[in-house]
């Protein structure tokens, strides 16, 4: 049998057993084992973490753990300056781009109100969503700590809170996203970006209220829905001030 000293830091104490927080603990184990394999037996997601020492020293998540060793393992974005260690991954991915587990379509929503990138699909299976983060360099966003042990994903965060309102409000916290905010440059349905119109080029597609009483428009890039400053746009700037906890403005856009 052969023991190792571990202690996870500052958030990545959520995904552990209470009695295990936040204090330095024993661990027995009986297996080679890499220390992603180690780590995730505790119920930490490997894409949550950003650097383990051993023994003071950074390893990289193929380490078999040596019998005596002392595991730190610290979360991204951890406050500390860990600039002379080595991250397990260079940096953040530079523009935030998301891809969304199932059960997160309300936030999807929300997101792309909000003008961030974020590929949603009900029908995603969990190997889908893995094989298209790696493939276009996504980050994962998901309540199912299970997808976010899948190997090939770099990139990744689990989802804490419930309401898709605080969802909103933590990933754009944690991402540091507020000033990327863009509303109203996405399209809801799809995803797609929106671009301004030529009124006559889409007239005969308008109910005739909306061809009267309003002059701007804009269109998806991908699925052709068109979007204006009708009835629905005040209680949508609502929901933006809202998500983003600053009052509704009148932007014109
Ligand atoms: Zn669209």
């Amino acid at each position: 049998m052969a023991q190792v000293q571990l202690r996870f830091y500052e958030e990545l104490n959520d995904f552990l057993a209470p009695a295990l927080r936040k204090i330095s603990f024993m661990h027995d184990f009986d297996r080679r084992s890499s220390i992603k394999d180690m780590i995730e037996s505790f119920g930490v997601p490997h894409p949550e973490v950003e650097i383990i020492l051993v023994n003071g020293n950074p390893v990289d998540f193929s380490y078999i753990v040596q019998n005596g060793d002392c595991v730190s393992v610290y979360p991204m974005f951890e406050s500390l300056d860990v600039s002379p260690l080595v991250r397990l991954r260079p940096a953040p991915l530079r523009t935030p781009r998301f891809i969304l587990d199932t059960n997160l379509g309300r936030l999807a929503r929300y997101l792309r109100l909000l003008g961030f990138d974020c590929l949603y699909r009900n029908d995603y299976s969990d190997r889908e969503v893995a094989s298209i983060a790696d493939e276009k360099q996504r980050t994962v966003l998901t309540r199912d700590r299970a997808l976010l042990q899948h190997r090939i994903i770099t990139h990744g965060y689990f989802v804490r809170e419930v309401r898709p309102r605080l969802q909103v409000k933590e990933i754009l916290f944690r991402f540091d996203l507020y000033r990327l905010v863009d509303p109203f440059s996405r399209c809801i349905r799809c995803n797609g970006t929106l671009q301004a119109v030529d009124k006559q080029a889409i007239e005969d597609q308008l109910e005739p209220k909306t061809k009267k009483y309003y002059d701007r428009f804009r269109i998806c890039s991908i699925c052709g829905q068109i979007y204006w400053q009708g009835s629905h746009y005040g209680r949508a700037q609502r929901l933006v001030g809202a998500l983003t906890g600053t009052p509704a403005d009148n932007t014109n856009r």
